[in-house]
């Protein structure tokens, strides 16, 4: 049985909360907080990769994800004017009855999230985060930002790329890497025939959108920009508009839309893997805390997910504490490791059209074949 019976969670992302729901499933004692006063920032719209999907699955919640979001099976390429060149059905990691992809509304997956964590009587406090956090024998030491302390026989940093546990545990060398890129989102309306990821090759930029709802889709692009920028939300509309006015067909469509700061999500994008181990004692890093990606491979939420899944299923599975934590990180360190350098790679050729040595096509198939294999 495991030798860890009460568990805190800090950070009530994708990682976070499907860790919490994935203990309680276990027996395992767990509470969670969240340093934001909401659980989801308002935002638009994310893909769940088959590898998310399966992971969901088995807490019993891809179901809940499907319905809320848009799922689809196959992938378009097409000319800088939307003539298709190309179609790429997606695997179907979860068998024929159910898509190979969802696209959904960011804060709909920290809903489904949630509500089975209240379901299991686990309440995410909210405008809550951890001071300090000391270990001492078998058990840390936590004091909260509400004025709480309590003893933890674990600690899990799932607070994303800028974690503080990951400070706090093992000080300030695993640093985010900025890598140059811009990364766009936009949520506009979803004309009834975009059943699928779209992708339109331009001269300079990558774009496309994809569904997340019966009336929703998501513009995506990544735009090179070597040093991060600082945008005024205001103006992120007119820049959106500029990066999409080399494209033609249903995207040009699609940007006559873009008008507010809200519609827009607009983040730089960083990378890190650290290597292992991901613990000091008991407090470990898991999801961006651990490894943050860009968005070549739309795979961060996959792999943030899966940690969740497997480190419950680790713990679950019982041992001492050391080799339990040992061992997760050995089972997760290639997989994302993976993730983080293909999808850097894709972006170096993305900074560099007409490389001699862009293999994109290969690095992207060879990337989905390895995250395809179970967990
Ligand atoms: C614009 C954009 C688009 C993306 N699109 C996709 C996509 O389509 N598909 C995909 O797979 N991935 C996508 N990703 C990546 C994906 O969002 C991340 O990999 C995923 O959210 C990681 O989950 P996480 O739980 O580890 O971290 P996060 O989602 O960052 O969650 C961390 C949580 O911890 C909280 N927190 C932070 N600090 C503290 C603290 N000190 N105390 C308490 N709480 C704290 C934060 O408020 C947050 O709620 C995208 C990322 C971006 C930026």
């Amino acid at each position: 049985m495991a030798t860890v019976s009460n568990t805190l969670v800090v950070g009530a992302g994708m990682a976070g909360l499907t860790l919490a729901v994935a203990l309680k499933r276990n027996g395992i004692g767990c509470e969670i907080v969240e340093l934001r006063e909401h659980l989801s920032e308002p935002g638009t719209g994310i893909s769940l990769q088959g590898p998310a999907l399966r992971a969901l699955h088995t807490v019993g919640l891809a179901e809940s994800c499907i319905a809320r979001g848009f799922g689809y099976s196959f992938f378009k390429a097409c000319d800088a004017q939307g003539n298709v060149t190309g179609t790429v059905e997606l695997p179907r990691l979860l068998g024929p009855d159910y898509p190979a992809t969802v696209g959904i509304m960011r804060h709909w997956v920290h809903e489904v999230l949630a509500e089975e964590l209240a379901r299991l009587g686990v309440a995410v406090r909210l405008g809550t985060t951890l001071t300090s956090l000391e270990q001492n024998g078998d058990g840390v030491d936590v004091a909260l930002s509400d004025g709480t302390r309590a003893r933890y026989d674990l600690v899990v940093g799932a607070d994303g790329v800028n974690s503080t546990v990951r400070e706090l545990t093992f000080g300030p060398q695993h640093e985010p890497r900025y890598t140059g890129q811009m990364n766009w989102r936009a949520t506009v309306s979803r004309p009834p025939e975009v059943l699928g990821r779209y992708s339109y090759f331009g001269p300079t930029n990558k774009s496309g959108f994809n569904p997340i709802s019966q009336t929703q889709m998501y513009i995506y692009a990544l735009q090179n920009v070597p040093v991060k920028p600082r945008w005024p939300d205001e103006e992120l509309p007119g820049r959106l508009r500029d990066l999409l006015s080399e494209f033609g067909g249903a995207l040009a469509r699609a940007r006559e839309e873009v008008v507010s700061p809200e519609q827009i999500i607009c983040r730089p994008t960083f990378s890190l893997i650290m290597p292992p181990p991901w613990h000091r004692g008991r407090v470990i890093v898991i999801g961006d805390a651990a490894h943050a990606t860009t968005p070549q491979l739309a795979s961060g939420a996959s792999i943030a997910i899966e940690d969740a899944v497997v480190l419950a299923r680790r713990l679950a599975d019982g041992g001492g504490v050391e080799a339990v934590l040992t061992d997760f990180t050995a089972r997760r360190y290639d997989r994302c490791r993976m993730v983080v350098q293909n999808s850097e790679r894709l972006g170096e050729w993305e900074k560099r059209p007409g490389s001699p040595d862009d293999d994109t096509v290969n690095v992207v198939a060879r990337s989905y074949q390895e995250l395809a294999k179970p967990v």
